[in-house]
């Protein structure tokens, strides 16, 4: 059987701030459990909450040379649906009221985080076939493995896996501070390894020295190969393309289930959707603060506000989309442009515009429950999960084509009667437009055709089981060479 180790900063049901929870979390309960013994590493963070901190167990703790310091490093475990976790323990580094800070506290964060996940390793006396890290606060996983521990013979044949999640986020600071936080050698600081662009990029080194690289969607793979996403990391990528390999991401389609989620009001499949999608509206629309319409066309959007999801078109051309007969409700926090521009668009327009400035997990149930579309204009989209879920709760994506909802959005056909959502590829605002009215014209002129679309989605499969075969796959070739 395979030992796996995950590796990475934040993991459902303990610690979220985006998608990259989400994976780590499910992935490693997809797997069965007579092949492979999977673990996942996270920070005990401050912030997690006193519910899953009263379960975690002490299993021991020690002292952890970094750099010129010696770093308390305590384990905690947990189990929890068969999976084992392991929680690094260290308040200095892990305080705060979030898992994230600056860039500059969190670098040296994460060079504590990456050393101490694999030195816990011996001291567990649980050695991986695999690592598998993901993005760049476990970048530096690799690049220890291959130094600091390759002489200790624990550490021998230990393969390393780099899970992109977004390539925005590198982990980079001046040369000499990475050197001085991460003790690593001079060696590893050239330009074919962590030096990029006169400072020291801790994304880089998980690149550089894991033995495979896999990113979120095929397309996504294929996009950061190119100057215009590839952060300027796509030389580097064009050079491991043989070991670059895309696998879209899935999500839990027993918790993201419209018939059995509590926050569904009225819950639904695919057979009584149309009807019972009228009644979630509603009590969306009376949570939400909007006049209450069954059957006037509603759009979603659910997002971190960040310059990445494209906002910037929808400020463009607002004016315009609320015009027509639609609502339209907002779910995001981030960038106060943005939460000031929803806020604008709402007192603008309050009979038409919701702006729900937070982070709530039931009232985006409710969104996906009760909206017909979900907008996701993004300049750039790993994979997302807005979409997947959209689709999985009967909401007609409408999307950018660029990344994962490249691939997991099929365009409506009208003539074939084919597809699951609607897209435009250019990031122009008039594209998006076209896009938005075409759904909206189909929604009140075309409802067969319609319903057929969103039955379409609900019927498609994107839970995690196909993915997770494609991920053992590699596994196995990893073993195997
Ligand atoms: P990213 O990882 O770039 O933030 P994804 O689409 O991959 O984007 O994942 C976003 C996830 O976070 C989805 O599950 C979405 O429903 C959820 N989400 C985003 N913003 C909020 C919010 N304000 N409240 C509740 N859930 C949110």
């Amino acid at each position: 059987m395979k030992k796996i180790l995950y590796v990475a900063s934040e993991c459902v049901p303990f610690i979220k701030t985006g998608g990259l929870a989400d994976v780590v979390g499910t992935l490693p309960k997809t797997f069965s459990k007579e092949e492979a013994d999977v673990r996942v590493v996270l920070p005990n963070y401050q912030c997690i909450k006193s519910e899953w901190k009263d379960k975690m167990q002490d299993v021991t703790f020690f002292s952890m040379d970094l750099s010129w310091r010696h770093q308390y490093v305590g384990i905690k475990e947990l189990e929890y649906e068969g999976i084992t976790f392991y929680f690094i323990d260290n308040e200095y580094y892990f305080a705060g009221p979030a898992p994230y800070s600056t860039m500059e506290g969190d670098i040296e964060k994460f060079c504590y985080f990456s050393k101490a996940a694999l030195s816990i390793l011996q001291v567990l006396n649980f050695k991986p076939d695999i690592i598998h890290c993901h993005d760049w606060q476990s970048g530096l996983v690799p690049v220890y493995l291959k130094t600091a521990f390759a002489a200790n013979p624990f550490y021998q044949n230990i393969k390393t896996v780099f899970t992109i999640h977004n390539l925005q986020f590198q982990g980079m600071t001046a040369i000499n501070r990475l050197k001085d936080l991460s003790g690593l050698p001079e060696e590893v600081f050239t330009s074919d390894k962590l030096e990029c662009y006169g400072g020291g990029n801790m994304l880089k080194g998980g690149l550089t020295y894991a033995d495979e690289i896999t990113t979120v969607s095929d397309t996504y793979a294929e996009e950061i190969q190119m100057p215009y996403y590839g952060e300027k990391l796509d030389g580097l990528l064009r050079a491991k393309n043989n070991h670059l390999t895309g696998i879209v991401n899935g999500i839990d389609y027993n918790i993201y289930n419209p018939a059995e989620d509590p926050a569904v009001g009225a819950p639904y499949s695919v057979s009584d959707v149309v009807e019972k999608k009228a009644a979630n509206k509603v009590l969306l629309q009376e949570r939400v603060g909007l006049p209450k319409k069954e059957d006037i066309f509603t759009i979603g959007v659910i997002s971190r506000l960040t310059d990445q999801k494209g906002f910037d078109l929808i400020d463009y051309v607002m004016d315009d989309l609320c015009q027509n007969d639609i609502q339209f409700v907002l779910l995001g926090s981030g960038d106060a442009k943005y939460e000031n521009m929803f806020r604008y668009y709402a007192h603008k327009y309050p009979a038409i515009v919701s702006a729900n400035i937070c982070y709530d997990d039931t009232l985006s149930k409710m969104i996906y429950a009760g909206c017909d579309a979900i907008l996701m204009p993004s300049r750039f989209e790993p994979c997302g999960l807005c979409q997947l879920m959209a689709l999985r709760y009967g909401t007609v994506p409408i999307v950018r084509e660029t990344g994962g909802l490249k691939d997991t959005v099929e365009p409506y056909n009208e003539y074939e009667e084919s597809g699951t959502g609607f897209s435009f590829m250019n990031y122009n605002a008039h594209d998006m437009l076209h896009a938005v009215e075409y759904a909206k014209a189909t929604y009140y002129e075309h409802k067969d055709e319609w319903n057929g679309i969103v039955k379409r989605g609900m019927e498609e499969d994107f839970s995690w089981t196909r993915s997770a075969g494609i991920y053992m796959e590699l596994y196995d070739k990893m073993l195997d060479a």
